[in-house]
This record gives structure tokens, C-alpha cells and sequence, in this order.
């Protein structure tokens, strides 16, 4: 195998030939060179009593099954079906997120230049590929001093998810309903735990409208307009929420008052969630590892 090393301090290095020797993941592998691959990100929580709790793992099982389907990996209903697979599992700890000064509000970079998935792609499945193309416009809203990419689709740019994140608006809707919005599971949205628990505990809660529906820009500036954009935020396992508070689009900087109204909703999630999580609460959500 020729190789050729490359770092930050001196750069390219004399190439060499040698033998591949004990690699446990082979250079040729097809996972490699077609991203022929899938991830997931589940977490384990040490309680405050000490116990180690999953948080609904079996959506994350079910979502992992759902990625390998349409990666063609066992379990597979392709025509060429695999004869090897590798499944790894990296246990890294990591410590509470929900530690005093994380909460942060963000900045995001709109422009529909970059589209992160689209009808009938892989965007709904959580496949290496998704991301390694992603990375280029993550990289160019950093350079215009914003944290990461807010994803827009089609003409009417609807607004879809947030860096590796699942969006939610929580609004007073064209109707001067009271609602949290999220866009719909229609193929392009990964379908996040987190997402799926907001949801559940907001119509649990009962005390505004729930929506699984289209947000463009166009929607959300006239709302801003009209003050009637109360909270924005990201959704996912890392961070549970993450509150917006600026979008750049079309040159002009839009301020979110997420963190000027609390942020109440967004706190409210991230403490239930949290209390579930860290054994605070008591949930079948929680599924306790011996
Ligand atoms: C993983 C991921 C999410 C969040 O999913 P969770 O199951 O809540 O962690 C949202 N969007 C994308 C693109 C993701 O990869």
C-alpha cells in the first residue's frame, strides 16, 4: 500500500510502499469510498442516584434498522447482499451537557445555495454520507460569523433542520393560535428522539397547539414583523434544545428574541427532559442499564 502521511506542521510527508499490515477496518472498504456506512447517537445517563439510564433506545434501534435498510447493510432486502459487516460501538464519556453556562443561544446561516436532503434522497436516515457533504457549508457559515447552517428547501425555502438538529418555532401562528411548529417527517427531516419527545410532551401538556408543519422564510419573517415569534431552537441528543437567536439571510440579520422571552419553552423542554434523563423523574422513557 503506498501511503503518504500529511499534518499541519510539515505538510506532505516522503511517500512510502509497505505492507498493509493488521488494520482492523481495511482501506478498500466500501464504507471508506461510498460511504457505504450509518451512526447513531444514543447516550447513557448517570443518574443522580447513581443508576445508568438509556433514554428510549428502541427509537434509536428502530432508526439504526431503518439506515441500514436503505444503506444496503444487514439487515438487508437488497439484490447484493453483504457477506461481512463491522458494527462498532465508541463508548466515550461525556460529561452532563445540561451544565450551568451551556445554554447558549446560536446563529445561524441561511442560504438555499447548500441543501443538506431532498426528496427521495437519504436525508431521513442517519448515513455518513448525509453529513461529510455538509461539512463545506458548516465551514462558510463559520466564516461569516455564524455557528452553522440553517437548512432551506425548495423555492419557497422552507426551513427544515439546524446544523445536525431538528427545528422547532414556538409562535403565535398566522391564525393567533399559540403553536409549536416543527416540519413534518415528509423524507427530508431525520426523524430525532428528541424531536419525537417534544412533541409528545407538548401534547401531553395540552396548553398550545402542536404541529408537525411547512415553515418557510417567508412565513417566519412576516411573523417576526409581526412580533409573533416567541422562541426558536434546536433539537437533538447532544445539547437536548439549543436556542436560536440570529439568522442571517439574503445579506440581513434577523434577531430572534428567543433568549428576550425566556426562554420559557425552551427551558421547560430542557428541564424535562433532563429530569428524565438524569433519573430526576421518573419515566418509562428511561430504561435503566444493570
Ligand atoms: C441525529 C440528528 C438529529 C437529532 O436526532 P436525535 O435522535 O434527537 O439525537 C437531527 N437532525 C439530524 C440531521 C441528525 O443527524
Amino acid at each position: 500500500m503506498l501511503t503518504i502521511e500529511w499534518s499541519l506542521a510539515s505538510g506532505w510527508e516522503k511517500p512510502y510502499i509497505k505492507p498493509l499490515g493488521n488494520l482492523s477496518l481495511h482501506p478498500a472498504s466500501s464504507s471508506l469510498h461510498y460511504a457505504i456506512e450509518l451512526f447513531e447517537g444514543m447516550k447513557a445517563y448517570r443518574g443522580v442516584d447513581g443508576k445508568i439510564r438509556l433514554f428510549r433506545p428502541t427509537l434509536n434501534m428502530d432508526r439504526m434498522a431503518r439506515s441500514a435498510i436503505r444503506a444496503a447493510l444487514p439487515p438487508s432486502l437488497g439484490v447484493k447482499k453483504p457477506t461481512k459487516a463491522l458494527l462498532y460501538v465508541i463508548m466515550s464519556p461525556v460529561g452532563p451537557y445540561f451544565a450551568s453556562g451551556s445554554f447558549n443561544p446560536i446563529s445561524l446561516w441561511a442560504d438555499p445555495k447548500y441543501v443538506r436532503a431532498w426528496k427521495g434522497g437519504t436525508g431521513d436516515c442517519k448515513l455518513g454520507g448525509n453529513y461529510g457533504s455538509s461539512i463545506y457549508a458548516q465551514q462558510e457559515a463559520m466564516e461569516l460569523g455564524c455557528q452553522q447552517v440553517l437548512w432551506l428547501y425548495g423555492e419557497d425555502h422552507q426551513i427544515t433542520e439546524v446544523g445536525t438538529m431538528n427545528l422547532f418555532l414556538y409562535w403565535i401562528n398566522e391564525d393567533g393560535e399559540n403553536e409549536l411548529a416543527t416540519p413534518p417527517l415528509d423524507g427530508i427531516i431525520l426523524p430525532g428522539v428528541t424531536r419525537q419527545s417534544i412533541l409528545d410532551l407538548a401534547q401531553n401538556w395540552g396548553e398550545f397547539k402542536v404541529s408537525e408543519r411547512y415553515i418557510t422564510m417567508s412565513d417566519l419573517i412576516a411573523a417576526l414583523e409581526e412580533n409573533r415569534v416567541k422562541e426558536m431552537f434546536g433539537a437533538g441528543t447532544a445539547c437536548i434544545v439549543c436556542p436560536i437567536s440570529k439568522i442571517l439571510y439574503k445579506g440581513k440579520h434577523l434577531h430572534i428574541p428567543t433568549m428576550e422571552n425566556g426562554p420559557q419553552i425552551t427551558t421547560r423542554f430542557l428541564n424535562k427532559l433532563s429530569d428524565i434523563q438524569y433519573g430526576r423523574e421518573d419515566s418509562d422513557w428511561a430504561v435503566l442499564v444493570s
